[in-house]
Formats: structure tokens, C-alpha cells, sequence
């Protein structure tokens, strides 16, 4: 069966193989402090800066995963309150975790449809963190760089943290735009579920050790004090740090990844446009996400049509939140090869076309 799942989602052809080699090379037993150890994340970073194009002074952290990250920043990097920004269940779910933290964080909901942008704020100068959602994963919107842009200028004081779990890997993000970009691997990374990706830029470490929280297993000076070192705070999962080097090692730059996602894209749009029975969730397509996409029709056509991939071989998301029924969701994720890709459009342009009940 083929995953269009959006997380956990399908993992890369060659994960077996590389699992294989892990254990093989004897990575798996050794100790998190020994040499053999420290190289191996050494390298994981390294080929993250090139494939990812991750500016040098920037530094790369691993956590076990998004959620944790959305922890460490409101720990480690928020005085008092943060800002969150958010048109979806994620965007949400982070601004409700940190709530939970800061009791004064605030949050503003905006319309999935439309372009954001920091003129039509109604909070003048927000201070501590802006917290931004790069890529919805439960609406399929995502911002563009132009957007973040507006925001680095219009907001030179607050840090800025950015959501990125599915589209890091996939899209095309600038990370000069903001200070913080974190994603966990079982989206566009292709990856097992089960860690976490976090990279600071210089002014986000400067502020951490400003702050000085040292509180937690997870604080961030105290991370940063044993990712220097090519060591982790705590023993960490070898084999999901030996996946991501392999995998990313493997993969094209981001920039050829990103031109065959957005043909991709660009395809499905095509599909739907010449149905009738399932329209994008998200009617403006200057919004509408490159690598995670939402369906709508009735709940009765969402589920046959889900059933009817499922006999094909074919795993579609289901909605998520307040599009839980009405909703089909499909990852566009590097992971997914060319020909399955094209299988799963054959398979959508017949049947959608097919039946018109
Ligand atoms: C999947 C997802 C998360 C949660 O990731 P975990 O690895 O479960 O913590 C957070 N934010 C977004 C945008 C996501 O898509």
C-alpha cells in the first residue's frame, strides 16, 4: 500500500536498506558520547546546511519531535507571552500548548483564504516571539516567503518561530527570514516518525542565553551546550540521526525537489479542475499549499472516495479538525516517486470523472 498521508506518511523507498546498513555499521550499539557517534551527527548536520541551504551561522538542534520544539520555545525563548498567528488546527494546537505555559499569549485566528500580511494586524508591535505557521497541514495554506518577508520587516523586534514540519524538506523556505524553523521527519523528510528538527538563527541563541532558562532536560542553552559538542542532552534514537543523514545524502537539492513538487502541484490542480465532484478545500490557489493539499465534497463522497482508493492501493488522509469529514487530504512529499505520483493521478482523473453521483 502507498501512503498520501500527510504524517506519519509514506517513508522513502530506500529505508530498509539504510535501516540495514545502521546496523551493520555498528552505530546502533555504540555510545552517544563516543567518537564514532559525534561524527555521525556532525555529518547529519552538515548535510542538512547543504541540502536544506541552511545559512552557516545558524545552528540545528534535534528534538524528538514538533511538539517538543513548540515546548522548548515557550521555555526557552518567551518572556511572558508570545504571538501566534494561525489559520488551522496546528497553528491552533501550538498557540493552546503555549497558553498553558504563558497564560497571557495571544492569539489571532485569520481567514484560510486569505493572503496574510502584517498590515491588517490588530496588535501593534508584538515583542518576545511571533509564532507563525509555515505550512497548515490541516487546511493545505501555506505563507509565502514574500509574506514572511513583510513580517521580518514589519516585526524587527520579536523572534520569529516558524512551524515548518510539512513543507521543511519539500518547500522552499528562507531562513534568513526568521529565527526559529523547526519540522519533525515523518513529513517531508520521509522518515519514521519520532523526531524533530530545530534551527536557531544567531539572534535566537543570543536571546536564549539571555533568558537563561535552565529549568528543563530540554533548555536550550543546555542543548545548544551538547549540539556544539556533536553531542545530544540525552540518549537520542542513533537510528532516526542515521536515517536522516542517509536519506537527506541521497536526495537532490532542495531547489530540484521543490520544481518536481510544484509540478506535481501543478498536475492535481489540473485533475480537479476538469471534475465536478471534489473541489479544493481552499478556493484561493495563491494560498493553497505545495505539498499538502485538501479536498472538499460531501462527507458521503470523501468517504467513498477514500474506500475506493484504498482498494487501488492508495492511502489518502482523512480531514482534520472542523474539515474532518468534508475533507480528503494528500501529501505531495518528496518520498512519493515519480511513477506513484502518476499512478495516484490516473487513479484520481478516472474515478472522479467516472462517476458523477
Ligand atoms: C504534524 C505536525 C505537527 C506535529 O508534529 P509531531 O511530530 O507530532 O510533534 C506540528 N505542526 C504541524 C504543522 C504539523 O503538520
Amino acid at each position: 500500500m502507498l501512503s498520501f498521508y500527510p504524517g506519519p506518511s509514506q517513508v522513502v523507498p530506500e529505508t530498509g536498506d539504510y535501516m540495514i546498513e545502521a546496523l551493520d555499521s555498528g552505530i546502533l550499539s555504540m555510545n552517544h558520547r563516543s567518537e564514532p557517534f559525534m561524527k555521525l551527527l556532525a555529518k547529519t548536520k552538515k548535510v542538512i546546511y547543504k541540502k536544506l541551504e541552511v545559512p552557516p551561522d545558524y545552528e540545528i538542534l534535534f528534538t524528538s519531535s514538533a511538539t517538543e520544539c513548540w515546548e522548548i520555545i515557550a521555555q526557552s525563548l518567551t518572556v511572558e507571552l508570545s504571538y501566534h498567528i494561525f489559520n488551522g488546527a496546528f497553528g491552533e494546537k501550538w498557540f493552546n500548548y503555549t497558553r498553558k505555559i504563558h497564560s497571557k499569549t495571544v492569539g489571532l485566528k485569520f481567514d484560510p483564504e486569505i493572503e496574510l500580511s502584517p498590515a491588517n494586524l490588530d496588535f501593534s508591535q508584538p515583542s518576545s516571539v511571533l509564532c507563525l505557521t509555515h505550512n497548515e497541514t490541516s487546511n493545505g495554506t501555506r505563507l509565502k516567503m514574500e509574506v514572511m518577508q513583510l513580517f521580518r520587516e514589519a516585526f524587527p523586534e520579536p523572534l520569529i518561530a516558524v512551524d515548518a514540519t510539512s513543507s521543511m524538506a519539500g518547500d522552499l523556505l528562507d531562513f534568513q527570514l526568521a529565527d526559529v524553523w523547526f519540522a519533525s521527519v515523518q513529513k517531508c523528510f520521509g522518515l519514521p516518525s519520532g523526531m524533530g528538527i530545530m534551527i536557531l538563527s544567531p539572534r535566537a541563541i543570543e536571546r536564549a542565553y539571555q533568558i537563561g532558562d535552565n529549568k528543563y532536560y530540554n533548555s536550550l542553552p543546555f542543548m545548544l551546550e551538547n549540539f556544539r559538542k556533536n553531542q545530544t542532552p540525552y540518549t537520542p534514537n542513533i537510528l532516526s540521526i542515521y536515517l536522516l543523514y542517509r536519506t537527506l545524502q541521497d536526495r537532490a537539492s532542495i531547489s530540484k525537489v521543490n520544481n518536481q513538487l510544484r509540478k506535481r502541484h501543478e498536475q492535481l490542480e489540473k485533475v480537479i479542475s476538469k471534475q465536478t465532484r471534489f473541489a479544493f478545500l481552499i478556493k484561493n490557489a495563491a494560498v493553497r499549499s505545495v505539498t499538502v493539499t485538501a479536498l472538499e465534497s460531501t462527507p458521503k463522497n470523501v468517504k467513498s472516495l477514500k474506500k475506493t482508493a484504498l482498494e487501488h492501493g492508495f492511502l489518502l488522509g482523512n480531514g482534520y479538525g472542523e474539515w474532518k469529514e468534508s475533507t480528503v487530504r494528500i501529501a505531495n512529499f518528496p518520498a512519493i516517486t515519480r511513477q506513484e505520483w502518476k499512478e495516484l493521478r490516473d487513479f484520481l482523473r478516472s474515478t472522479l470523472a467516472g462517476d458523477n453521483s
